[in-house]
């Protein structure tokens, strides 16, 4: 903090604080409270962020999947420390919504933020914008994966955005097996790795790929080898060219067994989701909360047992006398899709049934660009174990398509745009237990109307009780 910008906040100290708490109050009552009073603090104290003392450990959690389920497993990890934690967890990750987070849990008179620890969620392009106000002490950088195409463009750009917002003498958590985001580390002393090696976990070596970013090596450009892959590109890559590799990691699930993940050969942890995308996001919470808040191992993987987040991304209900299971995805990635595939695949029944919506890509902007649509792994859904794929909104026959093309059998598809006829569908056709998943643009038009169908004979834990 400068002499200067305390004169400049000596007068306002207060009251962009004092402001900030009550919009907060206000907002919360309109379902703005995340975002709106930092809006307008921001416009009217563009520099107030710079005059906050924060605590030493200001983590940020940034990438393309996975900072939402991360930074929720990083809070728990906290609290169950015995951690006072501030967080934007369930706001706005924009440059507004760590306003609002900073200032309302703020002291008016000593400007002190009130915590241990600030855990972070940042849109990997805001964190030049919001950065540059005050320099996290860690940066986790999950995963760059091709998302939301009309928006962010290539990944390689995305990663040039990001890099602007990472500033020096900040310490990079980064996974070791995606090639892209790990590359951040080259040369960065101090870099922490987190991974996944479990063997459970790779994927068949035959597993044809509708693409492959990791064909080519981030570095130099020249052709990349695979010792195994997790998802897609995230795996142990080498260049045999220029020597970049999947790093040495500090922390990584060893093991994937019976509805386990085993951390370092050790800790044993019962996942609320069992597959390779939330694998990820366990070793990352693990290795951020050891590394980087100082947390005892035996208190993460104690927090991270049997941990199931009450977030509204995993809903189990029941329907037509079937069980099932939904999942938020994400449209236009492939990364969250090809991990409910893979855990519609390993279910323990002999059939099942996926539900598939694709309505309205955004809730922000209009798009209809379906060509992520091609990113996703959906040929593996030919499994003889799917035994149904219903799919259903606007863009139906969009994925309809696709699934064809991939080599699924037209008398497994049930194709019906209109919802209310879907849910007929769903209710009536399915065969074993159901699988459905959309994004959160699309949820609520499965989860609402879901509620049309709840079995009275059913309690209420069974329809939609259970949330991730
Ligand atoms: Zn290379």
């Amino acid at each position: 903090m400068t002499g200067e910008g305390h004169k400049a906040f000596s007068e306002e100290s207060m009251l962009d604080i004092l402001t900030c708490k009550l919009l907060r109050a206000i907002g919360s009552k309109i379902g703005r409270g995340s975002s709106l009073p930092g809006l307008v603090c921001k416009k009217i104290w563009p520099k107030s962020l710079r005059t906050l003392k924060l605590p030493d450990k200001v983590i940020a959690v940034t990438g393309s999947n996975g900072k939402t389920s991360t930074v929720a497993l990083l809070c728990n990890i906290a609290e169950k420390a015995g951690l006072k934690v501030v967080s934007n967890r369930e706001g706005s990750n924009q440059t507004e919504g760590v306003v609002t987070a900073l200032l309302s849990s703020a002291d008016p008179r000593t400007r002190k933020v009130d915590a241990d620890v600030v855990i972070l969620e940042s849109d990997e392009r805001f964190c030049q914008y919001t950065f540059r106000e005050f320099t996290p002490s860690h940066i986790l950088i999950t995963n760059l994966f091709r998302d939301q195409l009309t928006r962010n463009g290539h990944r390689e750009f995305v990663k040039g955005e990001l890099q602007k917002g990472i500033p020096d003498g900040t310490v990079l958590i980064l996974n070791a097996n995606e090639p892209l985001s790990c590359s951040y580390g080259s040369g960065r002393e101090g870099t922490v790795y987190y991974g996944v090696s479990a063997p459970e976990l790779r994927e068949d070596p035959g597993l044809e790929h509708a693409y492959d970013d990791g064909a080519y090596c981030p570095v130099c450009g020249r052709k990349m080898e695979y010792d195994f892959r997790i998802s897609g590109h995230v795996g142990s890559f080498e260049c045999r060219k220029c020597g970049y590799r999947t790093p040495r990691t500090a922390h990584s699930v060893t093991k994937a067994a019976n509805g386990k993940f085993v951390i370092d050969s050790t800790w044993e942890i019962r996942p609320q989701i069992f597959n390779e995308a939330y694998a990820q996001n366990i070793s990352a919470a693990f290795t951020t909360a050891v590394e980087a808040m100082g947390v005892d191992p035996s208190v993460a993987a104690e927090a991270l047992d049997g941990l199931e987040l009450d977030n509204g991304r995993v809903v189990e209900f029941r329907i037509g006398g079937h069980s099932g299971r939904f999942m938020l995805c994400k449209h236009e990635n492939s990364m969250a899709y090809n991990a409910a595939i893979s855990t519609a695949l390993s279910d323990p029944s002999e059939a099942v049934t996926v539900v598939f919506i694709v309505d309205r890509l955004s809730r922000k902007y209009v798009a209809n660009d379906m060509s992520w649509l091609w990113d996703i792994d959906f040929h593996r859904l030919a499994d003889d174990k799917v035994r149904k794929i219903i799919l259903s909104g606007g863009f139906a026959h969009d994925a309809a398509e696709r699934l064809l093309v991939g080599g699924v059998p037209e008398e497994k598809l049930i194709i019906e745009p209109d919802l209310d006829r879907m849910m007929d569908d769903v209710a009536e056709r399915s065969e074993g237990y159901i699988y459905a998943m959309t994004c959160f643009t699309d949820q609520y038009k499965f989860l609402d109307r879901l509620k049309k169908y709840s079995d009275p004979s059913e309690s209420d834990s069974k329809q939609g009780g259970k949330t991730e």
